[in-house]
C-alpha cells in the first residue's frame, strides 16, 4: 500500500515511521510513505500557507493552491490513481469498516489540515473523501493521519505477525474481544479462570467466545443492531440479565 500525506509537520509522522509496527511495514516494504509540505509549494517570500477567512470571524484558514499543488504532486507520484481523503472532524467517523473498506486500495493521500482547516474548494474538487477520527477537536490532521495509518498498517496482509489475532478482535465480528490473561497463575490472590488451564480448546473457545459477549452486551450493546445475537447467544445474555452462575463465571 501506497499513501501520501499532505501535513505542514512532515516531521510529526516518524512518531509512526520510526516506531512500532508501521515502521516495520514499512521497513518490509509492504507500505510506503511519502510527505508533501503545502509550504514547499508557497511561492512567495514568506511561504505563507493561510490567510484570514472571508467575512472574518476567528482563526486562519490554509489557502487552496500550496495544499492543491501538495496534493496533486502526491497524486502525480502514487503508484495509481489514489483516493484522496481530508482528515476532518466534519467527516465520517472513522471505524473498523471504515478501515477494512480503505485498505482495498492500493493508494491514498491525506490531507492534514491546520487552524480553523483548509479553504473549501479544495475540499470540493480535490477531496474523495472526509474521515473524522472522533467528536472531538484537535489542532492538526497529522494525529488523525497518523491514527488511520496504523489501523490500515496492521490490516495490511503480512504486517501482522499473528494473522489469527485479527480474526477474533473488538469490531471485527461486531463484538467486542474480551478478557485475557497471562502469567503469574495467580497474582495478588487473584486466580485466572480455570477453563482457560484446562487445556480443552473447545471449551476456551467458548469461553472465550463468551467473554466477549458478555463485554459487549455490559458495553456496547448498540454492537448488535448490526450483527444481531444468535440463539446460543440470546441464551447466554438471558442468564447473564437473570444474574446466573453460569453466566456470571463467564469473562469477569
Ligand atoms: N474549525 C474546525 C472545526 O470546527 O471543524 C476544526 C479545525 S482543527 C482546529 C484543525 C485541523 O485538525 C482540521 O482541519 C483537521 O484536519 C484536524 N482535525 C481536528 N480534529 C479532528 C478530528 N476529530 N478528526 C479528524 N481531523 C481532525
Amino acid at each position: 500500500m501506497w499513501i501520501g500525506i499532505v501535513s505542514l509537520l512532515p516531521e510529526m509522522f516518524c512518531a509512526v515511521t520510526e516506531h512500532g509496527l508501521v515502521s516495520r511495514a514499512v521497513a518490509a516494504n509492504r507500505l510506503q510513505i511519502d510527505v508533501a509540505n503545502p509550504r514547499d509549494f508557497a511561492h512567495d517570500k514568506h511561504h505563507t500557507v493561510d490567510d484570514a477567512p472571508y467575512g472574518g470571524g476567528p482563526g486562519q484558514v490554509m489557502m487552496a493552491e500550496p495544499i492543491a499543488q501538495a496534493t496533486e504532486y502526491l497524486t502525480n507520484a502514487a503508484p495509481s490513481a489514489p483516493r484522496r481523503i481530508y482528515l476532518t472532524p466534519e467527516g465520517r467517523p472513522l471505524n473498523q469498516e471504515v478501515v477494512e473498506a480503505l485498505v482495498s486500495h492500493d493508494a491514498l493521500v491525506l490531507i492534514a489540515g491546520h487552524y480553523e482547516g483548509i479553504d473549501e474548494r479544495v475540499r470540493a474538487n480535490l477531496c474523495d473523501d472526509e474521515v473524522s477520527i472522533g467528536d472531538y477537536v484537535l489542532s492538526g490532521g497529522e494525529l488523525p493521519a497518523m491514527v488511520l495509518i496504523d489501523a490500515l498498517a496492521r490490516r495490511i496482509p503480512g504486517v501482522l505477525g499473528n494473522a489469527e489475532s485479527l480474526a477474533c478482535e473488538s469490531f471485527t465480528k461486531g463484538r467486542l474481544e474480551g478478557a485475557h490473561y497471562t502469567r503469574p497463575r495467580i497474582w495478588r490472590g487473584e486466580a485466572v479462570p480455570d477453563t482457560l488451564l484446562s487445556g480443552d480448546h473447545k471449551a476456551v473457545k467458548s469461553w472465550r467466545a463468551r467473554s466477549a459477549l458478555k463485554r459487549t452486551y455490559e458495553r456496547r450493546p448498540e454492537l448488535f443492531r448490526a450483527q444481531p445475537l444468535e440463539t446460543h447467544e440470546i441464551t447466554f445474555i438471558d442468564d447473564l440479565q437473570r444474574g446466573g452462575d453460569h453466566a456470571q463465571e463467564q469473562g469477569s
